[in-house]
């Protein structure tokens, strides 16, 4: 059985780190790096999905408009077409958006709102113990 979204998030938690479109990208930039996190979801209306702001983000925006841009609003710099994942979908279905898209993570999104994210350290994760139990089953099923 493949694993499921719902089960990813049932095990790592829900939380996400938010911020306002407002806040200036050297803010931003800090709680990426208290947080020991690679993305920020920046916050819509009412539990919605704005935009997702990453540390490729970041480095993009130094190298091309330099340090001064820091001071300017995480809206201004944030992909605002983000594809978002169901918790009914599967781990499979999260890489292949992940690799067609060449991006790192996947916001979750139920009834029109933001429920969790996954990133690829998740997707590995996942994928490994369902490569790990195909591989029981197959000595289990040799040695009966
Ligand atoms: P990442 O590999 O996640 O750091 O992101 C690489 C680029 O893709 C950055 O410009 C992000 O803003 C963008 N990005 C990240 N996640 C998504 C997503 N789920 N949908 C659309 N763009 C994304």
């Amino acid at each position: 059985m493949s694993t499921t979204v719902k089960m990813m998030l049932d095990a790592k938690g829900r939380a996400v780190e938010t911020v306002e479109p407002d806040r200036k990208l050297l803010e931003v930039a800090t709680v990426l790096n208290d947080r020991k996190i690679g993305a920020v979801i920046v916050a819509g209306l009412e539990g919605r999905i704005a935009g997702i702001f990453t540390e490729r983000d970041l480095v993009r925006t130094i190298a091309t408009h330099g340090v001064a841009a820091l001071e300017q609003p995480v809206q201004t710099m944030m992909t605002t077409g983000v594809t978002r994942c169901r918790e009914d979908q599967t781990v499979e279905e999260v890489m292949e958006m992940m690799t067609g898209g060449r991006f790192r993570h996947v916001p979750v999104e139920t009834d029109g709102k933001l429920a969790g994210i996954i990133s690829i350290g998740d997707v590995v994760k996942a994928r490994m113990r369902e490569v790990e139990h195909e591989a029981e089953q197959m000595k289990a099923y040799i040695a009966s």
